[in-house]
C-alpha cells in the first residue's frame, strides 16, 4: 500500500482547500474557484496543477493554480492528472474535432476557446496556413505547456506559422515576466483566408483580437442573407460586414475610428474586387451629423465595442447602446435592416433586446425580429459557463 501510494501521481501535487462555497460552484459545473474561497495558498507555487480538496479533505478534482489571479483555480480534470501536457494534446485534438464536426465554410476560426473547450487560458486561431497563439495564465504559460501546444498544433495542421500574440496586460496581471509577441514555430505570420466566400488578409502582428472577430463570421452571412440597398456599416474595423454586404448591397459605406483598421479594410475590398466607401471618424459624432441631416439607409450594421468591460459600467454601457440603434433607427428607411450587436458579456442578451427594444419605442418605430443570434459555433457557449457567451447578434427588420 505505501509503495503504490508512493507511485501514484495524485499525491505528488501540492493540496489546495477550498470552502464550501467554493465546492458549491464546483458541484454546479463551473470551473472557476474565487480567491475568497481558498484556504491557505501561500507555500503553492505559481501555476501549479493542483489537487483540490472540500475541508474535511474530499478529492475534488484537478485544478490549475494561478497565485495572482482573483480566479485561484480552474479545474482541468475530475480525476487526478498524471501526465498534463499529454492531456493538454488530447484536448487540443477534442478541440479539433469538434471543429471539423461543425464548423464550415471557412478556414479562419477559432480552434481553442479557453475553458469552453476545457483548456482553461488557452487560446488558439487558425488563420489558414497561420495559427494565432494567446496564453492568458501562469499554468498555460509553463514551458511543458507550450511545447505540448506546439508539438499537437504542428501534428493536426502543418502550418507555416505559429505566431504568438501577447497581452501584456494580461501577463502583468497573472505577474508573469515581459515577453513579445512572434513566431513560435515557422516563418510565417501573414496570410490570406476565405470566409463564406469573402476573402481578408490576415495579418498575425497586427489589429485587435488576434487578427480578426472570427465570433461575428456566421452573422456576417445570416446579415448578407437579408441586406439590401444602400448599407452603413458603424464600427466596421476591417470590413468584415460591410463586404459581406457588398454583393447585396447597391452602396456600402464603412466608418471605423481607427485608421489601420480602415486602411487594412480597404485592401480587402481589393482583394474582393470591390469599392467601397470608408469613412474615418467617431461613430457617435457621425450619426448623429448624418440623422440631423436627414440621412437615410437601407441597411444598418452596429457592432461597437464592449461598452460594458465590468459589472460597473453596465448602466453607461446600456446608455451608449441606446443612444446608438436610437440614431441608426432614425436613419434607416421603412422596410429597412438594422443588424445591432453587442459583445459586452455583462450586458445578457435580454438586457440587450430591451435596450434595442426601447430605441425603437423612443424614435416611436416598430422593429420585427428577424433572428436573435449569437457567437459563432467555433466559440462555444458552454452551458455551465455563463462567461463563454458573450456575443449578441440581432437582425430586424423595420417595419414602419
Ligand atoms: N464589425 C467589426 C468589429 C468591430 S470591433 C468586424 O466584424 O470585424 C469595434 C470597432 O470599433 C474597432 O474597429 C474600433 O476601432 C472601433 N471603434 C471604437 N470606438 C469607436 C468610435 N467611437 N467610433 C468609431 N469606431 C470606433
Amino acid at each position: 500500500m505505501p509503495e503504490k501510494h508512493a507511485l501514484s501521481a495524485e499525491h505528488a501535487e501540492p493540496s489546495i482547500r477550498i470552502s464550501p462555497k467554493g465546492s458549491a460552484r464546483l458541484k454546479a459545473g463551473h470551473p472557476w474557484v474565487y480567491r475568497s474561497d481558498v484556504t491557505a495558498p501561500d507555500d503553492v507555487p505559481p501555476g501549479s496543477l493542483v489537487r483540490v480538496t472540500d475541508l474535511r479533505g474530499k478529492f475534488l478534482g484537478t485544478a490549475l493554480y494561478s497565485s495572482s489571479s482573483q480566479i485561484a483555480i480552474r479545474m482541468i480534470a475530475s480525476e487526478p492528472v498524471a501526465d498534463l501536457p499529454g492531456l493538454i494534446a488530447h484536448r487540443i485534438r477534442a478541440a479539433i474535432a469538434y471543429r471539423r464536426k461543425f464548423v464550415a465554410d471557412t478556414d479562419a476560426y477559432r480552434v481553442v476557446f479557453s475553458e469552453a473547450d476545457f483548456l482553461p487560458g488557452l487560446i488558439v486561431d487558425r488563420y489558414n496556413d497561420v495559427l494565432s497563439v494567446q496564453i492568458l495564465t501562469q499554468a498555460m504559460d509553463a514551458e511543458p505547456m507550450r511545447g505540448a501546444v506546439v508539438a499537437t498544433l504542428v501534428e493536426e495542421f502543418n502550418p507555416a506559422g505559429i505566431y504568438e500574440r501577447v497581452d501584456p496586460r494580461i501577463r502583468e496581471l497573472e505577474q508573469l515576466p515581459a515577453r513579445a509577441s512572434g513566431l513560435m514555430w515557422g516563418q510565417k505570420s501573414s496570410t490570406v483566408v476565405a470566409m463564406n466566400g469573402v476573402r481578408f488578409h490576415h495579418d498575425g502582428r497586427e489589429g485587435q483580437k488576434t487578427g480578426a472577430f472570427l465570433d461575428q463570421r456566421e452573422n456576417y452571412a445570416a446579415a448578407a442573407q437579408y441586406a439590401q440597398g444602400e448599407a452603413l456599416d458603424v464600427f466596421c474595423y476591417q470590413g468584415g460586414f460591410a463586404l459581406h454586404l457588398a454583393p447585396k448591397c447597391s452602396s456600402v459605406t464603412g466608418v471605423d475610428s481607427s485608421r489601420p483598421a480602415l486602411e487594412m479594410a480597404d485592401k480587402n475590398a481589393a482583394l474582393n474586387g470591390r469599392e467601397l466607401e470608408w469613412i474615418e471618424g467617431n461613430a457617435f459624432d457621425l450619426l448623429k451629423d448624418y440623422a440631423s441631416s436627414g440621412r437615410q439607409y437601407d441597411s444598418i450594421v452596429l457592432d461597437p465595442p464592449a461598452f460594458a468591460k465590468s459589472k460597473r459600467d453596465l448602466e453607461k454601457a446600456m446608455r451608449g447602446y441606446k443612444e446608438l440603434n436610437l440614431r441608426a433607427l432614425k436613419m434607416l428607411r421603412p422596410g429597412g435592416i438594422l443588424v445591432t450587436c453587442s459583445c459586452s458579456f455583462h450586458v445578457s442578451a435580454p438586457d440587450f433586446l430591451e435596450v434595442v427594444a426601447d430605441a425603437a419605442r423612443d424614435a416611436h418605430k416598430f422593429l420585427r425580429l428577424l433572428e436573435n443570434r449569437g457567437q459563432a459555433k467555433d466559440h462555444p457557449i458552454l452551458l455551465n459557463v455563463p462567461e463563454t457567451s458573450y456575443l449578441k447578434c440581432l437582425i430586424a427588420t423595420l417595419s414602419i
